[in-house]
């Protein structure tokens, strides 16, 4: 049996998507984040890597954001006082 090897095989990649806030024509990204939970934020050349819950303001509008991957699984979350 000469089986054939099956290496590098990363079908399994991740979506990434964008957090950001829609206030003007052209959102404003905060970061992206994956469906494992990962939020990757870019800070001028460099990359943070940050797990569970993020909060960030948005330079344009000024409003608060909050990513919170933790309470994912947990279906969608409707945040108190919107
Ligand atoms: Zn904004």
């Amino acid at each position: 049996m000469d089986d054939s090897e099956r290496s590098g095989g990363q079908s399994s990649q991740p979506a990434l998507r964008r957090w950001e806030c829609a206030c003007g024509d052209r959102p404003v990204l905060f970061a992206t984040y994956d469906d494992r939970g990962e939020i990757r934020i870019k800070f001028r050349d460099r990359f943070f890597f940050v797990q569970g819950r993020v909060r960030a303001i948005c330079p344009r509008c000024g409003a608060e954001h909050v990513l919170d991957l933790r309470a994912r699984d947990a279906g969608p979350v409707k945040a108190p006082g919107g």
